[in-house]
């Protein structure tokens, strides 16, 4: 297939590139680098079945040549207020990209008639009343919020592809993203994992947000890209939880990446430094993905811990 990424220099859509190049396809990536780094494909240069256009998805989107399929990963993605790469800060820029962009991207996809795949996020399901959460929840999220301008963006992306794919038979993916980590996460982004490892390889205080009781499910990046994978090739069109459903209190994901790097520093607790609803609880109930995908995560968390302690290593240039 030729297969056209958005967000392709961030985390995320960086990794896909690299799987799907590996799979013989070849890659049209895109991006605007307003969250991601040309660092992350640099290595993809020269690269014959790879090329990359810098442009704004929530533009006008022309792709020369034939298109198979589209994956649409192009957001902000971080919830730090504190982080001038977070959602909170970029606040228009976020909704444009989850509506406008994938107004966008579906129209590409259209014109080609392509396969097209939406990266929605858990953040879907909010602060969520029902847990674990599973596909029919229909999420607790305040429209007006400050939260909102992703996860109603988001959500209208959900909304468009559907109506896209019930309108137009366009032939629509949908993944629920649950946190994931690993090499080529922005280590300033200000999430929960990039924070940690790093206060934990400098041998800070880990900073622990309120009393660490919130809980989140944290999924390698190798195992949430095969999922990915695995739905793109499938049939289904409603959407899917990818994530790992092991879940833990931040409070327990400090100490294990204590234990893991053997960081003698401890916790520090901050009080109240989300300004929004932080969710109490998050874990995905990957049944649908388990049942249609026949796919699970099985990478557990000292393992990718391990697996993405030499790149934070490297940025931070310690040996
Ligand atoms: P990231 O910030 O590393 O990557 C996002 C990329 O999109 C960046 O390279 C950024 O420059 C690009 N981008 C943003 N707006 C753009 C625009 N208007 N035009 C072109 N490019 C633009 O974040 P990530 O963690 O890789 O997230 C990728 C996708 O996955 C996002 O859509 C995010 O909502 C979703 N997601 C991620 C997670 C996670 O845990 N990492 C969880 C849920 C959902
Ligand atoms: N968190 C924390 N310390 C940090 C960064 C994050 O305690 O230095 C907490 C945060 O309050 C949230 C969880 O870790 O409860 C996950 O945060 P992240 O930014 O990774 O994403 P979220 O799951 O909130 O979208």
């Amino acid at each position: 297939m030729r297969i056209l990424i958005t967000g392709a220099a961030g985390f995320l859509g960086s990794h896909l590139c690299d799987r799907l190049l590996a799979e013989g396809h070849e890659v049209i990536g895109l991006d605007n680098f307003i969250t991601g780094n040309p660092d992350n494909i640099a290595h993809l240069m020269g690269n014959q079945k790879f090329s990359f256009y810098k442009h704004d998805v929530s533009n006008y989107i022309f792709v020369r040549g034939k298109v198979d399929a589209v994956l649409h990963f192009a957001s902000p993605a971080s919830p730090n207020p504190q982080s001038p790469s977070g959602y909170f800060n970029l606040p228009i820029q976020t909704m444009k990209a989850g509506a406008l962009g994938t107004h966008n991207c579906l129209g590409v996809a259209r014109a080609h008639n392509a396969r097209f795949l939406l990266a929605s996020t858990s953040e879907i399901y909010g602060d969520p009343a029902v847990h674990p959460q599973p596909e029919t929840y229909t999420g607790n999220v305040d429209p007006a919020g400050t939260r909102a301008v992703y996860d109603e963006a988001k959500r209208f992306a959900e909304s468009l592809t559907m109506a896209y794919h019930r309108a137009h038979g366009l032939d629509t993916r949908i993944v629920r993203i649950f946190n994931t980590y690993g090499p080529r996460m922005d280590l300033e982004d200000g999430r929960a994992l990039p924070n940690l490892l790093k206060q934990a390889l400098l041998g800070q205080p880990l900073t622990v947000y309120g009393e660490g009781k919130q809980t989140r499910s944290f999924c390698y990046v190798d195992d949430l890209v095969e999922g990915i994978v695995c739905l793109l090739y499938s049939n289904e069109h409603m959407p899917v939880n990818i994530g790992n459903p092991r879940e833990m209190s931040i409070l327990e994901f400090a100490e294990a990446i204590n234990r893991i790097t053997g960081n003698p520093a401890g916790i520090t607790y901050v009080p109240d430094a989300r300004s929004a609803r932080d969710p109490q609880r998050r874990q995905p109930d990957i049944t649908r993905a388990r049942e249609i995908l026949r796919w699970e995560p099985n990478i557990d968390l000292d393992e990718g811990i391990r697996r993405t302690v030499p790149y934070f290593k490297q940025k931070l240039d310690i040996a």
